[in-house]
């Protein structure tokens, strides 16, 4: 693989493949650490050096006084109101040309130190079971108080903490001056309630974006060997979202397939909150190699591209399921997969738990929703290019006739009603008229969208050092299974 590089590139990737090692080596990185007891799987924190990880940083976003909301804010339900940050007082500096600023120097002013109040903050951590009121009377506060400051949030978001959570009140004779709601460890919501009108900001903090990196071999499933390389469930879930238009997860998962993953952890003041996306990843499935990098085209979109710049979207989903429901299905294909057989049977079963979403696989109008004889509760999808699909056995049917349908749309759930032993969802895929196997015919049909020409250039700018990242990984792997032998 390495021969299809220019030597230029080769020298830089032996570079980055001998630091990619060493970091994978060095011993006392605690995440290091963790994994050595896991032969086949390693996790190390690289910072990126090409792009260097902010400093944890807060923004002021002022927020939600009642004439900047926007109904028509996001589903999120945080109104931030973007605007330029009134850039820091600076402390006044004597010019040259000012006689009094000259007699000054002789006395200099002391600096002006933030005054501490003399009233202590009160830190509330939210139980199981608390609401506001319950917490305003453990910090000795009046019902007036909280009305007071809660009707200043349109949102109303003090009525939905969380146990864990935190607030902080700072009071002076009973009366609230401060409130702050840390909702999450990025965002904290802060009343100020000294004027005569309660004033919301939204004070978000920046994490530190670290690179991690993973590799899982498969041996039963694909969530075991996500789990045995070090990632969550979640970014499991992503990486098999992200390869689900050409690795069908649930059938043609083989043993000794294997991943590498490359992706973004959120760090604050050195502890880490949280997983962020993946910016590059890379699967063989049965010997056959897929890569995906995340990639934001100059219009702003983001989407996963092969190293050629193809979308790894494709006009039709592998298996119209919600993956995550069915994690108990990520087994290795068998003789009878799913339902103790393959019955001579014009589609694919997929067995899972009733209530499993069921999604569009593509884009397309509901020409049948109802029930249909053993099929019991279907949908049909008339999509473009003459093809048609059928999901059938629905315990609810969430798409109705002749509505549009998008790709990833539920249009029902899991079932077993109809001819059926158990739930799970039958798939048909109909191309012109006659059946056809999903799993095989795709293949066949019109490629997935590619990058313009003229967004190349970029694009190979912006994934370069992620394909060195993946290009290190498959050699640190090949090194290691050359030691194994
Ligand atoms: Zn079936």
């Amino acid at each position: 693989m390495i021969r299809h590089f220019p030597r230029k590139h080769l020298t830089a990737l032996t570079l980055l493949c001998a630091t990619v090692t060493a970091l994978a080596l060095v011993p006392g990185r605690e995440q290091v650490a963790a994994e050595n007891a896991q032969p086949d799987s390693r996790r190390v924190v690289i910072d990126l050096p090409a792009t260097p990880a902010p400093q944890s940083s807060t923004t002021v976003l002022p927020l939600a006084s009642a004439q900047r909301v926007q109904p028509s804010a996001t589903t999120t339900g945080i109104d931030v109101v973007t605007t330029d940050l009134p850039s820091p007082a600076k402390p006044a500096e004597p010019s040259a040309f000012d006689s009094t600023a000259k007699t000054n120097q002789l006395e200099p002013v002391e600096p002006v130190e933030p005054v501490e109040p003399v009233e202590p903050w009160q830190t509330l951590t939210v139980k199981s079971g608390d609401s506001m009121s319950a917490l305003f009377q453990r910090a000795g506060l009046s019902s007036a108080e909280l009305f007071r400051i809660t009707s200043a949030d349109s949102k109303r978001r003090l009525y939905s903490i969380k146990p864990g959570q935190q607030i902080r009140v700072l009071a002076r004779d009973s009366r609230v001056e401060k409130l702050e709601y840390l909702q999450t460890d990025l965002k904290t919501y802060v009343f100020d309630a000294t004027g005569d009108s309660v004033t919301v900001d939204l004070v978000e903090r920046v994490p530190d974006i670290r690179l991690a990196h993973a590799t899982g071999v498969i041996k039963g499933s694909l969530f075991y060997a996500g789990k045995d390389a070090g990632l969550s469930e979640r970014q499991t879930m992503n990486l098999a979202n992200i390869f689900g238009h050409v690795i069908n997860f649930v059938y043609d998962l083989r043993a000794g397939d294997y991943f590498h993953v490359v992706y973004e952890e959120q760090f604050l003041e050195g502890k880490k909150i949280g997983e962020g996306r993946i910016v590059a990843a890379e699967f063989t499935n049965s010997g056959e190699r897929f890569s995906a990098y995340r990639y934001q085209d100059s219009e702003g979109y983001f989407g996963y591209y092969d190293e050629k710049g193809t979308s790894m979207r494709k006009a039709f989903l592998l298996a119209p399921l919600n993956y995550s429901r069915i994690s108990s299905n990520f087994k290795l294909a068998r003789k009878h997969p799913v339902l103790g057989k393959i019955r001579a049977h014009k589609g694919t079963d997929y067995a899972a738990p009733t209530g499993t979403p069921i999604y569009a696989s593509g884009d397309g109008r509901v020409s049948f929703s109802g029930t249909k004889g053993g099929y019991g509760k279907t949908v049909i999808v008339k999509h473009a290019g003459g093809v048609e699909t059928r999901y059938a056995h629905m315990s609810r049917i969430a798409a109705s006739s002749g509505k549009r349908v998008r790709q990833g749309q539920v249009i029902g759930y899991v079932g077993a009603t109809g001819l059926a032993t158990g739930p799970h969802l039958h798939y048909e895929f109909i191309l012109n008229g006659a059946h056809r196997n999903p799993r095989t015919v795709l293949a066949k049909l019109p490629k997935a969208k590619s990058l313009p020409s003229s967004e190349m250039a970029r694009f190979g700018d912006a994934i370069a050092t992620k394909v060195a990242l993946i290009e290190g990984l498959r050699q640190t792997q090949l090194a290691q299974l050359e030691r194994a032998n």
